[in-house]
């Protein structure tokens, strides 16, 4: 078992690298309740069962369960299990479970103690560590939330053997996100290797890297007041076209939005001349060699019109994170809409797939 160790002055949680899951990674005076979904309670339940007597909770997988009607499921469930001051919830899933079971813990008799066992590459490389917590709401991405965080995040590799393909390489787009913004030469590893990095991975070291970006960042600025909004590129696009996808057919996964949101931000950057020509077409190369599931976005006024409603926005004025070299980022970047609808235009003709 490995701890990252972070900036002492801020309060953060321990991340523990767990080399497997044996008894006595949770406190045994508190009453344990475990939030899982309707795959990790098959997958993963069966290893934290062995710390003992747990009361389960199963909620429904997917972005379109992350609602108030589960939340209220996760409250009752604890009422009904009397849940109290002294129990902890331990949310074990994806960024659906970790978002929903931190949001219920936060606000359940005013907050009680809960820890999060991510299960998915985006959720250990990401979701799990740094607080944020909430659901969606009224068609948009993270509307209702809280910072709240976990006693402890607790990473456990092997649970990606079960993950399919198709969510690991979107849980890769939110390390390569971390890469982009702050690790020149992380990045430059996997444009390289491209997709060989993910088939030939040993996820610890990848994770760690990735996990140390997101705590220095957020150790900085915990209520994303400033730089913590670097952590969002891509995702002012990337969220707008989530939301949009999110009734159809052919739904895009949360990375895989986010992987389009990158793309066409990065568009937006070299348009305005923020990234040099060179450093744009290197991240566009390795994000179109990566992540393949790239629909072409038929109204982009609509996508628009939802990024009105991003949290980053001032004055319903969309902002950005632009990264201005690979390795760095800007943040609170306006950008005219036509720039907006030229990044769409070209990201239609230019990278979506049929
Ligand atoms: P997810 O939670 O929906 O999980 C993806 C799928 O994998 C689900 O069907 C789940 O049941 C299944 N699954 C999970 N673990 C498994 C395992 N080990 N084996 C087999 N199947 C497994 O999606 P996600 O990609 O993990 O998370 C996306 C969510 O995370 C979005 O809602 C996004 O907004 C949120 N997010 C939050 C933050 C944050 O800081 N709070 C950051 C990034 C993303």
């Amino acid at each position: 078992m490995c701890t990252i160790t972070v900036n002492k002055r801020m309060q953060q949680s321990p991340v523990i690298f767990a080399e497997s899951m044996h008894s006595g990674l949770f406190s045994k005076s508190k009453k344990i309740f475990v939030l899982t979904d309707e795959n990790t309670v098959r997958y993963c339940l069966p290893e934290i069962e062995k710390q003992g007597e747990v009361h389960t909770i199963v909620i429904p997988a997917g972005e379109q369960h992350k609602n108030i009607e589960t939340l209220t499921k996760v409250w009752q469930a604890l009422a009904a299990g009397f849940a109290d001051r002294n129990s902890v919830l331990v949310n074990i899933g994806g960024g659906v479970v970790c978002d929903i079971g931190g949001f219920a813990a936060a606000t359940y008799m005013r907050g009680i103690s809960f820890v999060q066992v991510p299960t998915t590459l985006l959720a250990m490389a990401d979701a799990a560590h740094g607080g944020k917590t909430g659901i969606d709401f009224l068609d948009f991405k993270n509307m209702l939330g809280a910072f709240a965080l976990p006693e402890s995040v607790i990473v456990y590799p092997a649970f990606l053997k079960t993950l399919p393909q198709r969510e690991l390489l979107s849980g890769f787009a939110e390390v390569i996100k971390h890469y982009i913004i702050a690790d020149a030469s992380s990045f430059h590893e996997v444009w390289k290797c491209k997709a060989v990095i993910i088939e030939e991975a040993n996820w610890k070291p990848l994770l760690q890297k990735a996990i140390a970006i997101k705590q220095s960042v957020v150790a900085r600025d915990p209520y994303e007041k400033g730089i913590r909004k670097i952590l969002n590129f891509g995702h002012t696009v990337g969220h707008a076209v989530e939301t949009l996808f999110l009734q159809e057919k052919n739904y895009l996964l949360h990375g895989e939005a986010v992987a389009i949101g990158m793309l066409m931000e990065t568009l937006m950057a070299q348009e305005l001349k923020i990234i040099q020509q060179a450093e744009a077409e290197r991240i566009v190369e390795v994000l179109i060699e990566i992540f393949h599931n790239r629909p072409a976005i038929a109204n982009p006024a609509q996508v628009l019109q939802a990024m009105k409603h991003d949290k980053k926005n001032r004055d319903a004025v969309p902002l950005f994170a632009l990264p201005n070299r690979i390795g760095n980022c800007l943040f609170n970047c306006e950008v005219e809409e036509a720039v907006i609808l030229n990044a769409f235009k070209n990201y239609n003709e230019l990278y979506a797939v049929a």
